[in-house]
């Protein structure tokens, strides 16, 4: 690296859900410098902030790095379609907003797998300081922290018919999917502060990026670590079709996500042997795990037909229904444009021996022919549902030594045998719920997969042509103590100095919940990992 390269104390990759936390923990006391090197633009796209822009931003070809995986053999050979964010706030700018963390379970079995410390009662100081809930703080919740979490204004029929149909099979009701116990059906809350979407740049990198020793550089492609032996020295990056460089004199913080930070560490020289000399990568350090390990929930969408029009289909069908629903957000920030489009779920399981809830499913008041397509025209609801655990293991492997290509995303959906049988069972569980009293009054048809799909089998054939991501890779830089784990429980890089890795990869199992929430913890505990180390050594 060139010796008048500029010098920050932390230089971090990747503004997105963790980024942004370590971009505002790290420039607080105002001790360090910190660099903020972002691939995407800023955050301006208006659909960005307003909760149902969801469906704007699921293919948009700037703030969506819109990755495919490889023909996934168990799921007839098709190509995933996996988003990621790209822009300030990464995937916390495009996702569905869902607010729910896990289960204390997770973090216990996080603990015992090597990452000590990681456990349910330390990662919960962390949620609930991250944390402001429209509820107010309580043991659960955070009163003071920049993310807001709301419930949703209102109650809508097909939730309540969802908790109807729930009590009628036994799963009780629940107010809080983060409180005391998870299990039941309830009304979600979102990450969203007065209708607006609350992402980790609103939540973390506004209130922080006037500060003097904050610099936040956007469309800068981070192309590798460099090292000065096994020190992590600096990184190299891409600005305007221009080649920079930075020093950082304490660390480099990976934060580019499941998907890039295992890319970056491969093209930095950090992976498995083998991988590396295929692209005649010289190796910096081998780490045979770095990729290996990813996890996702597989995820199928039921469409149903609904009696009444009183779906989000029906409020955007018309223009003088857009304009009303539009007024409604303008003037009350309520109504569908304020809730994304999840807002009911359910936790229970579909196993009852399974010892903690095993699957999770979703009620959207809007159906598509898929997800971030145009609403049918017919008043239509979705049921979509994920076991919360899948044993199925895949990797993301560099295809080429070009920084600029997308790495090899290989998720084995449905490899095991357990992974099968709870997709199967949680399709009848589905149809279960839709065929209780409850629904009766809102069903007409399953649209989706439809009457036709009704054996095992048939019901198997119908998830590996249509089940798809549930939009949470992680688990690619393990955090463990273990050969395979990438990281250790401070998330600093196994056999390196001045590298850590700070975002949804170093899990080292998915959580049985969404994966937002536990990135934010990840890197607000990563963050005083980090500046206890500081500490340390000044
Ligand atoms: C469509 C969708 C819906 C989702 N729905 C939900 C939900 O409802 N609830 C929930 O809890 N979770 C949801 N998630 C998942 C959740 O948002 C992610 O798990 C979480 O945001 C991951 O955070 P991260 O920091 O690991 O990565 P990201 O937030 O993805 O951040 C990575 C950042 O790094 C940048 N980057 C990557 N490579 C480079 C590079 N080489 N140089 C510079 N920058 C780089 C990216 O542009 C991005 O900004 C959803 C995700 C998606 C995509």
């Amino acid at each position: 690296m060139s010796a008048d390269a500029r010098t920050f104390d932390y230089v971090i990759v990747g503004g997105g859900s963790a980024g942004c936390v370590l971009a505002n923990r790290l420039t607080e006391d105002g001790r360090h410098s910190v660099l903020l090197l972002e691939a995407g633009p800023p955050d301006r796209y208006p659909w960005v902030h307003i909760p149902i822009g969801y469906g704007k931003t699921m293919f948009h070809p700037v703030l969506n790095w819109g990755f495919y995986s490889e023909p996934e053999p168990h799921l007839n050979g098709r190509k995933i379609y996996t988003p990621r964010g790209r822009t300030l706030g990464g995937s916390s700018a495009i996702n569905g907003l869902i607010q729910i963390r896990g289960q204390a379970e997770d973090f216990d079995g996080w603990e015992a797998l090597g990452a000590t410390g990681w456990n349910a009662r330390e990662t919960l100081r962390y949620f609930v300081k991250s944390e402001t809930n429209s509820r107010g703080a309580s043991a659960y919740h955070g009163g003071g922290g920049p993310l807001f979490v709301s419930d949703i204004a209102g109650r809508h029929e097909l939730v309540e018919a969802l908790i109807a149909a729930s009590a009628e099979l036994g799963i009780p009701r629940t107010d809080d999917f983060n409180g005391a116990r998870q299990e039941g059906a309830g009304y979600l809350q979102l990450t969203t502060r007065n209708g607006l979407r609350c992402s980790a740049a609103v939540a973390y990198l506004k209130p922080a990026r006037h500060r003097s020793n904050l610099t936040i550089e956007t469309d800068a492609h981070a192309t590798g670590v460099e090292f000065d032996g096994r020190r992590a020295a600096g990184v190299r990056y891409r600005r305007d079709g221009a080649e920079a460089a930075v020093r950082a004199a304490r660390e480099v913080l990976l934060c580019a996500g499941a998907v890039q930070s295992p890319q970056l560490l491969q093209l930095s020289g950090v992976g498995p042997a083998a991988l590396l000399r295929e692209h005649g990568i010289p190796l910096v350090a081998e780490l045979p795990g770095v990729g290996e390990n990813l996890q996702d929930h597989l995820l199928l969408r039921l469409v149903y037909k609904c009696t009444k029009p009183i779906t989000t289909n029906d409020d955007l069908r018309t223009l003088w229904g857009k304009a009303r629903v539009g007024l409604q957000w303008a003037l009350f920030r309520t109504g569908p444009l304020s809730v994304g489009v999840m807002i009911g779920g359910m936790i229970t399981r579909a196993r009852p021996d399974a010892k903690t809830p095993d699957i999770q499913f979703f009620l959207s008041t809007v159906s598509a022919e898929e997800r971030g397509a145009k609403p049918h025209r017919f008043p239509g609801f979705t049921l979509n549902f994920y076991p919360l655990r899948p044993t199925s293991r895949g990797a993301i492997r560099i295809k080429s030594p070009d920084p600029a290509a997308a790495p090899a995303l290989l998720f084995n959906y449905l490899s095991t045998e357990y992974d099968r049988a709870l997709m199967v069972e949680g399709t009848k569980l589905t149809r279960k719920l839709m065929a209780t009293r409850a629904f009766a009054p809102y069903v007409v048809e399953e649209y989706k997969p439809g009457a036709g799909v009704r054996t095992d089998d048939e019901i198997l054939e119908c998830l590996r042509d249509s089940a798809t991501t549930g939009f949470h890779p992680v688990g690619t830089c393990r955090m463990g103590r273990d050969a395979g784990a990438v990281v250790d429980p401070r998330l600093r890089v196994h056999g390196l100095q001045g590298l850590r890795v700070v975002d949804a990869s170093v899990m080292p199992t998915l959580v049985s919940g969404n994966t937002n929430a536990a990135t934010i913890m990840i890197a607000e505990k990563g963050a005083d990992l980090i500046r206890e180390d500081a500490g340390k050594t000044e």
